[in-house]
């Protein structure tokens, strides 16, 4: 058996450097626990970045994807197989939308609505309604058009040029968002909730004004849901929990509870704007996936998940909220449901680094905030382990009084 250093010994050799890695490997998950090399277990609140929703080896899980995989892994796009049309119908009538694309990630699905989004703008107003409104400290992905979308430096840098054609917005200011769109607008796109960005919510005022001025300009309001939809907010679709239905939905994350499978969902008066050879994709939609993304789904409704997202979510709120009143190493606690983050005034990442001492899996994002993505199944229990360490961790430092 390989030791935790010959492995990073050889990706250091091998591996293209993109990643900055913890010191640990996994062999095994099981629930909401995963187990190290040597068989340590970790209580797990990153869920492999909010996409293991049901936990580690699901029964009902492994079973579905033995048993397609012993029948069929990939037929192409070429062909029809059992599974991408009742998926299809599945996610449309969850959200009210009319049509889906399965894409492999969450990335190829924010560049199908773009594309979707070009189409239906040209069709109502030519070349020059191409123009598109993103967020300040947005994330939308790694390739260009999700790059040119995605409102931070640090991702854009040394890639440019990006697509010139997009203008940034700083979240829930309307006054700026109004200044931002013209009748050149073909979309806006902006996620519900940021994730990547730290964990911050549009306001439901300012999702209605995007509702409103998106319809004024016959624009695509698009919402990227990829971490925030499937129920990390306690509803199906994050759009649900806010009131304001877009467009186009790009999803992913969850979907196929670790397989790789994204999709958008548009409606009808979007969709009907791409013709058969203008989108494709080999992998996307294959029947091990779907399946998958079915079973997936049929779990979350017949365990009542959201139920358990909604009920466990604001303990974990609570929770989180009395502990950042009372240490000077925090500030605020932001987000809901399953989708939460934990503000502090110290950096992150040694923190999440001394979690895994502890036994329990943390994630940082954005230098200073503390991400909590658990999966669907996490009990009460679970959040109160998880913030015996989080309060160990941040030390004995106690806020002054006011
Ligand atoms: C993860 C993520 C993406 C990119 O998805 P990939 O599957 O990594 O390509 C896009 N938008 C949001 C909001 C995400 O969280």
């Amino acid at each position: 058996m390989n030791t935790l250093e010959q492995i990073a010994e050889l990706e250091r050799q091998y591996l293209l450097q993109t990643y900055n890695r913890y010191p640990i490997a996994f062999s095994r998950g099981k629930g909401v626990f995963l187990f190290d090399l040597e068989g340590k277990r970790y209580l797990d609140f990153v869920s492999g970045l909010g996409v293991n929703a049901l936990g580690h080896a699901h029964p009902r899980i492994v079973k579905a994807i033995r048993e397609q995989a012993a029948k069929l892994v990939h037929v192409s796009n070429l062909y029809y197989h059992e599974y991408q049309g009742p998926l299809a119908e599945k996610l449309c009538k969850l959200s009210g939308l009319n049509r889906a694309f399965f894409s492999n990630s969450g990335t190829e699905a924010i560049e199908g609505s773009i594309k979707l989004a070009r189409l239906a703008g040209h069709r109502a107003g030519g070349a020059a309604k191409s123009r598109l409104v993103a967020l300040d400290g947005s994330y939308h992905g790694r390739t260009f058009g999700a790059l040119s979308l995605t409102g931070q430096d640090k991702h854009r840098k040394g890639f440019e040029p990006l697509l010139e054609e997009v203008t940034f917005v700083k979240q829930n200011d309307l006054e700026s968002l109004r200044a931002a769109i013209s009748d050149e607008t073909c979309a806006i796109v902006l996620e519900p909730v940021f994730g990547e960005g730290g964990i911050y919510e549009c306001s439901v005022e300012f999702l209605q004004e995007c509702r409103a001025l998106a319809d004024r300009h016959h624009a695509a309001l698009i919402f990227d849901e990829i971490q925030c939809g499937l129920g990390r907010t306690g509803t199906i679709f994050a759009f649900q929990s806010f009131g304001v239905t877009p467009d186009i939905v790009a999803i992913a994350k969850p979907i196929a509870a670790g397989l790789p499978l994204g999709a958008f969902l548009a409606k009808e008066e979007f969709a009907s704007a791409i013709s058969p050879g203008q989108h494709g994709t080999t992998f996307g939609g294959g029947p091990l996936a779907c399946r998958v993304a079915l079973e997936f789904l049929a779990i979350v409704e017949e365990e009542k998940l959201l139920e358990n997202v909604i009920q466990v979510g604001a303990y974990l709120q609570q929770e989180l909220k009395a502990l950042a009143e009372k240490s000077a190493a925090a500030r605020e606690v932001r987000g809901r449901g399953f989708i939460q983050g934990i503000q502090l005034e110290i950096p992150a990442r040694p923190i999440v680094d001394a979690g895994l001492a502890e036994g329990v899996l943390f994630n940082s994002t954005q230098d200073t905030v503390v991400r909590f993505l658990p999966p669907f199944l996490l009990e009460e229990k679970h959040v109160d382990k998880g913030i015996r360490v989080l309060k160990k961790l941040l030390g004995k430092k106690r806020k002054k009084a006011a």
